[in-house]
């Protein structure tokens, strides 16, 4: 799993849980492909927010697909919060 979120990140080395910056404060780990991640990652949700919005769901599918290859569970919870997810019980 991509130790990713919004607002915060933990360093893939030491677990130290920080806001995002190119350089661990504990250990020094360079975190600037993380961050970078992190911004693929919003700029993909913010893409597929914007191609729902308009009705554009052929885009929509390929953002989420984009999404999905990096974090099936992240998509899940961008799913979830856009209320397109459903548990089939
Ligand atoms: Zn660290």
């Amino acid at each position: 799993m991509i130790p990713t979120n919004r607002t915060k990140c933990r360093c893939p080395s030491c677990g130290a849980e920080q806001v995002w910056q190119d350089e661990c404060r504990r250990c020094r780990t360079d975190l600037r492909e993380l961050r970078l991640l992190n911004e693929s990652i919003q700029s993909l949700e913010r893409k597929l927010t914007e191609a729902l919005e308009v009705g554009n769901y052929r885009l929509a599918l390929r953002y989420a697909q984009k999404l999905e290859q990096i974090d099936p569970v992240l998509l899940k919870g961008i799913l979830q919060q856009l209320g397109l997810s459903r548990d089939f019980q």
